[in-house]
């Protein structure tokens, strides 16, 4: 399979076909071979792939193709990242992979710079959104509603190990507080890591819907 058969196969724009070239990306790599059909078939997934394996385009590709155009719906994407470096990295190969297709990516930025970007109206402008969960959860939780995400199709959370592991005890809480803010009526989740742990899994099978494990 390379890339240029989902434009066949798959009726994948050839926008986003480009963009992957351009890239030098040719041919998928088993974590995105595997995602793109879950995901796009309505699966939700938790997916343990090692660094450097094509993780972040497993389920940017997907997300991207279903998007599709602009709505001004507000964000329709998610990605939540532990630190402001491994969103930062996901925002731009995001922004690389969208390129073209008019979708606009927001990295949320600053906590100080946030209330003048944003406000439910200008979040409108953007389709996906890249966040640390302290700061989405700042935005969720302040009086004045700073962000729209009532239209929320897609939610990722990123090296999701890090986010459980002992350190980032509140994570939990977060999560629930960033599931409960997204709960628009079709959301579809997936948790992504590095590594595989026990925990983790109990954790998606009980608070997943049809879930797919992936273990690449
Ligand atoms: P990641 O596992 O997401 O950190 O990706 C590791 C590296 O592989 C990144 O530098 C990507 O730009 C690159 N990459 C992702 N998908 C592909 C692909 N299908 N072909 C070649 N390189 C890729």
């Amino acid at each position: 399979t390379d890339f240029a058969q989902l434009e066949t196969q798959h009726g994948v724009s050839s926008v986003l076909v480009q963009n992957l070239r351009s890239q030098g990306y040719t041919e998928p790599t088993p974590i995105q071979m595997q995602c793109w059909p879950l995901m796009l078939g309505g699966r939700e997934l938790l997916a343990s792939a090692p660094t450097g394996s094509g993780k972040t385009a497993a389920f940017l590709l997907p997300i991207i193709h279903q998007l599709g155009r602009p709505r001004a719906l507000g964000f329709r994407a998610v990605i939540v990242a532990p630190t402001r470096e491994l969103a930062d990295q996901t925002f731009r190969e995001c922004e690389f992979l969208a390129r073209g297709t008019g979708l606009k990516v927001h990295v949320i930025d600053k906590v100080d710079k946030i209330a003048k970007k944003f406000g439910p109206k200008s979040s409108q402008k953007f389709d996906i959104l890249v966040t640390t969960p302290n700061r989405l959860v700042y935005m969720i939780n302040s009086d004045e509603p700073l962000i729209k995400l009532d239209n929320v199709e897609w939610l990722i959370m990123d090296e999701c190990d890090h986010l459980f592991e002992g350190g980032r005890r509140g994570f939990r809480e977060q999560l629930a507080q960033i599931y409960q803010a997204c709960a628009g009526p079709k959301l579809q989740r997936g948790l992504f890591s590095a590594t595989h742990s026990a925990p983790l899994q109990q954790w998606c099978l009980d608070n997943l819907n049809c879930v797919a494990l992936l273990n690449v």
